[in-house]
């Protein structure tokens, strides 16, 4: 066994994050589903990724200067990432979220100091939506940068430079599909881009939870939501610049019920607390796993911990409220 290299810097502790053999999802599929951990990361979710090559781009183009400040609008994860990376790196963090996100990702930003706007959940269209809320304020704060992560393709390059060549070194180059589901479409794109770069051959799914627009227009060429989702973080209903050109090769469709099973028995078969994003990513690489067929290797995103929805997912009173199925242990 080799230990982790020891490391200069804080921000060195983004990335790198481990890769996991999942064996109920594996046993279901009849082949190998594997999860990149990205729970691991300091913030607890895959977004501190997209935090360090946002932030680390703004001061390259030489946007963000010494004592400046970070804004963004964010469903919570990407706020953590980019308050930790701005402490590390000596920024102010303005962070603009719609309130209807989970309680303990309110919590964390506001113990991490960053500044927490909170608006109510509007349609895109709605000049209040959490993220023209925050262009405007980035705008009229000195100094501010947008992060952007929608539209800003450093966020995707995160995953072209880093987590698509882990995935394939800790894969030993034997990938044959990977799939997760999108928020703003930077991990899909960005890994999608990444593996091909490796091997064109490798096949890339969508994995889209119901209220989202993107299996429709991967499936049939137009944007059309149907139903909703619990899932916080991902349901996308627009084509982001992270996802354009994006080469994905066939799209899935998974219910809260589906990824909610999977977090069951991550949980108590595996002893993994992750949020319903992985669950649904992991209902979605059990698709493609059976789709590609025995002897073959899939690979997925375990976005965050389950630490995050102790008021949600994991409470009884919420999950009933919402109609979802109770966890047999919390009856
Ligand atoms: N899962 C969770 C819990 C998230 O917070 C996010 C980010 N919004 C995603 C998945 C999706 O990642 P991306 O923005 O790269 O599409």
């Amino acid at each position: 066994m080799t230990a982790p290299a020891a490391l200069g810097s804080t921000l060195d502790l983004i990335g790198n994050t481990p890769l996991v053999l999942l064996k109920g999802p594996s046993e279901a599929a009849g082949c190998e589903i594997w999860g990149k951990c990205e729970f691991d990361n300091p913030g607890a979710s895959v977004k501190d990724r997209a935090a360090l090559w946002i932030i680390r781009d703004a001061e390259a183009r030489g946007e963000l200067r010494q004592g400046g400040t970070v804004v963004e609008g964010t469903a919570g994860n990407t706020g953590i990432g980019i308050a930790l990376v701005a402490n590390a790196l000596g920024y102010r963090t303005i962070i603009v979220m719609p309130d209807n996100q989970s309680k303990e990702k309110m919590d964390t930003l506001r113990a991490l100091g960053a500044e927490l706007v909170l608006v109510p959940p509007t349609k895109f269209a709605d000049p209040n939506h959490f993220v023209h809320t925050s262009r405007r304020l980035a705008e009229e704060t000195e100094g501010a940068v947008w992060a952007n992560q929608f539209d800003n393709i450093a966020n995707r390059k995160a995953h072209i430079e880093a987590t698509a060549p882990e995935i394939w070194e800790q894969m030993d180059g034997r990938v044959d599909g990977f799939t997760c589901a999108v928020g703003t479409g930077g991990t899909l794109a960005g890994v999608a881009m990444g593996l091909k770069a490796f091997d064109e051959q490798v096949c890339i799914a969508l994995t889209d939870p119901h209220g989202a627009a993107l299996y429709n227009y991967y499936a049939h060429g137009e944007l059309k939501a149907e139903g909703n989702s619990v899932a916080e973080g991902i349901g996308q209903g627009r084509i982001t610049a992270n996802l354009e050109g994006a080469p994905i090769d066939t799209q899935f469709r998974i219910s809260d019920e589906e990824g909610l099973y999977w977090v069951a028995r991550l949980l108590k078969e595996e002893g993994l607390c992750l949020g319903l994003s992985s669950g649904i990513n992991v209902a979605g690489a059990v698709a493609l796993g059976k789709q590609l067929g025995p002897g073959k290797r899939v690979a997925t995103i375990l976005c965050d911990t389950g630490f995050r929805y102790l008021s949600s997912l994991y409470n009884r009173e919420w999950l009933e409220a919402k109609g979802l199925p109770v966890f047999d242990w919390l009856r």
